[in-house]
């Protein structure tokens, strides 16, 4: 029995050992991890990794530990977390908005300016079109649709109504750090009952001081410790509108997802320069994670140490190929891209960009890093919106491809 036990054993160690074995030696990708990574950061739990029920802070704490698991190191002490401060515009949970006696659904049906202030009313509702004037009475509700142009004049006007109200053909939110003078309300075209009359609204907002955190690790170089090439991505989105999450399962737990895979295969396999991993925070109120660090980096990682930068964000997708911002930039590092996308045939096609401050590669951009921002492109179309999900997310061949060239790139740089 005993015998029979330890052949057992024995045959298990050699099995396990092979596995151990041949996994080292074909390891690359891991789209398993990744959709892990993405259906997490987009659960409930994180509510949107906004500023509502400690979101952002628990994706922080999440991805540390994730860093912790691949036995990636701090800098100074860190932990991983690289702190900061700044003020956002929060809603209250409770959220209402009824047009005649109608309850439009937050997220789904309408959705409030994220810069709008507190209102609490009931007010007619005054179209205006190209045939009606702005009306003499400021305690109404203004109707328009998008398509109706306003002259400048005009528009400067609309402000000194209570609310104005604009018909969408898609609701896009965002995130804001500063309250305006008056409130403002998208709402979805086909959610609004003809000829509405009234609207009763009550919706509260405040400015809230918020303690956010980049995460940042590293793998040491083999021969160059001390020269780094830097993968970030932004985990932060926007959080919640009443009940309506955003779960950002594209933007950006596609990208964030992408950047731990990579740290994954790099403490596999280090190569020459040391490599840091910077999951920002607040990319969406501003890019105000990023400029954090460029305004006060760590001691050991200062902004002229790093060889290159790669910003990871919107990375779900793929067919329709990469946008590379930057490319017109630093043409050198292009070219060195398309030769490996030409010889390996990775991803169909590049859209070629020039500098934008469209995320977190941006300020680094200013201070002189050589950086791109890559972004994938394809048919999935849910953007800063509530079907922004992990359900209507799911990765495939092109998270492979990307990872390959965007692996492939790093270790020609
Ligand atoms: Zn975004």
């Amino acid at each position: 029995m005993k015998k029979m036990i330890l052949r057992f054993w024995d045959f298990k160690t050699i099995v396990f050992a092979l596995f151990i074995f041949s996994f080292n030696f074909s390891y690359s990708q891991n789209r398993n991890y990744a959709q892990f990574l993405i259906d997490t950061l987009s659960s409930k739990t994180f509510s949107g990794r906004g500023y509502v029920n400690n979101g952002d802070q628990k994706a922080a704490q999440f991805i540390a530990t994730q860093f912790n698991k691949l036995g990636l190191k701090a800098f100074e002490n860190s932990d991983y977390m690289h702190n900061f401060t700044f003020p956002v515009v929060v809603f209250s949970k409770k959220c209402k908005v009824k047009i005649d006696g109608k309850t439009l659904l937050e997220g789904k049906d309408y959705l409030i300016n994220p810069s709008s202030p507190s209102i609490n009313k009931k007010l007619k509702i005054k179209p205006i079109n190209k045939d009606s004037r702005l009306p003499s009475k400021h305690n109404v509700a203004l109707l328009y649709d998008t398509s109706y142009k306003f002259s400048k004049n005009e528009l400067k006007m609309t402000d000194d109504y209570k609310l104005r109200i604009s018909l969408q053909k898609k609701l896009t939110w965002s995130v804001s750090t500063s309250v305006d003078k008056n409130s403002s309300i998208s709402i979805l075209k086909s959610s609004m009952p003809d000829n509405s009359r009234k609207i009763k609204i009550n919706i509260k907002s405040k400015i809230k001081k918020h303690n956010a955190s980049n995460v940042i690790g590293y793998v040491e170089g083999k021969e160059i410790k001390d020269t780094f090439i830097v993968i970030t991505a932004h985990f932060d989105h926007l959080g919640m509108l009443g009940k309506a999450i955003f779960p950002g399962a594209n933007d950006n737990a596609s990208g964030t997802a992408m950047m731990i895979d990579l740290a994954n295969y790099f403490t596999k396999n280090p190569c020459k320069y040391s490599i840091a991993f910077m999951a920002f925070a607040a990319e969406e109120p501003g890019l105000i994670g990023s400029k954090h660090y460029t305004d006060n980096p760590y001691d050991n990682l200062p902004l002229n140490k790093i060889k290159f930068l790669v910003n990871l964000d919107l990375m779900g997708s793929g067919e329709k190929g990469m946008a590379v911002v930057n490319a017109t930039v630093f043409q050198d590092y292009f070219n060195k891209l398309q030769n490996i996308n030409n010889e390996k045939k990775y991803l169909p096609e590049f859209k070629v960009r020039g500098k934008a401050a469209n995320s977190d590669h941006y300020w680094f951009t200013e201070r002189g890093v050589k950086c791109f921002f890559f972004y994938l492109m394809g048919s999935y179309n849910h953007y800063h919106d509530i079907y922004d999900n992990s359900e209507n997310l799911k990765l495939g061949n092109f998270y492979d491809k990307a990872f390959l060239l965007i692996r492939d790139f790093i270790l020609s740089v």
